[in-house]
């Protein structure tokens, strides 16, 4: 497994593979790695001769400066991870190499509409970030795939608006959600969970479960404000939960297709995300 920290080493050693007609596939994550990126990496084998695993705690997706300093930073037992997994190479990018002018000067990504509600709403600036630095890491590797979670919804149709509107030749691949026993969603935040949190987490697979068990079209607000209100009386506290269309996070239409009900929620000091789809019938 070769590991490069420096943009023009993994740039030419790409180049490299490309040259002896390797596919490319690259992960993109935060470290401290689960089960959830494994699965990535899994499905990145699958469709690539060549698996790129990036790691980058991402200053400018944090709004939050606290949130960004407690992150957990577990390299070398990730690396250990990517080993074990007969991965082709780990990209450690230098924080000066990506933002050359520092975090606040750097240039960005900015998808309209998308991006400002849900996620964007509550961390304002996230999906900038997360934008400025996925297309940063498509324009060092270039690969042929990139793959994302489906844990993360809106950051993955979010991906696919870049993909399409910055004419980017790469498959965006997704990834299914990989979950803990009782339902909780594998997380890198999971750990801040308290032994008691931990237990109670796994209300909010249950909430997204009922919800879609019981969907009907003429109920949606009424799902909506139940779980809601069931969430809020174990202790959460709930930003949104909210059941959209798949295609673009707009409210059930005619036209839709495919339902998510999508939440974000906090558990003491722990934000947790999840989310579930399902064919409209
Ligand atoms: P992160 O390291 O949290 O930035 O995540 C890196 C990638 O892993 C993103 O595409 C996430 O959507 C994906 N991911 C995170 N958790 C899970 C999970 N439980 N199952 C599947 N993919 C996940």
């Amino acid at each position: 497994m070769k590991v490069f920290s420096q943009c023009d080493e993994v740039r030419e050693h790409i180049k490299f593979c490309k040259a002896k007609q390797e596919t490319i596939a690259l992960v993109p994550t935060m470290g401290h790695l689960h089960n959830g990126h494994t699965s990535l990496v899994n499905l990145a084998k699958s469709k690539a001769t060549h698996v790129l695993v990036s790691i980058f705690v991402n200053p400018i997706q944090f709004n939050e400066i606290n949130d960004y300093e407690r992150y957990p930073r577990t390299l070398e037992s990730d690396l250990e991870i990517l080993r074990t997994l007969n991965v082709d190479t780990v990209f450690i990018p230098k924080q000066n190499e990506l933002y050359p002018h520092g975090t606040s000067l750097a240039a960005k990504i900015i998808i309209p509409e998308l991006t400002d509600i849900f996620e964007g709403v509550y961390r304002p600036g996230h999906f900038d970030g997360v934008c400025t630095v996925v297309s940063k890491l498509f324009n060092i590797v270039s690969p042929h795939a990139a793959i994302f979670g489906q844990k993360d919804y809106q950051q993955l149709l979010v991906i696919q608006r870049l993909v399409e509107d910055l004419n980017y030749d790469i498959e965006v691949l997704s990834g299914d959600t990989i979950r803990e026993t009782d339902g909780l969603a594998m997380s890198s935040r999971n750990s801040y969970l308290s032994a008691s949190e931990r237990d109670q987490a796994a209300l909010i697979f249950k909430m997204l479960t009922n919800t879609k068990d019981q969907f009907s079209i003429n109920h949606i607000e009424k799902l909506e404000s139940t779980a809601t209100c069931t969430l809020g009386k174990h202790g959460f506290e709930v930003e949104y939960f909210s059941i959209r269309d798949a295609l673009n996070l707009q409210p059930i239409s005619q036209a839709t297709e495919n339902i998510v009900v999508l939440t974000a929620a906090w558990l003491g000091n722990t934000r947790l995300i999840d989310n579930l789809l399902f064919p409209m019938t």
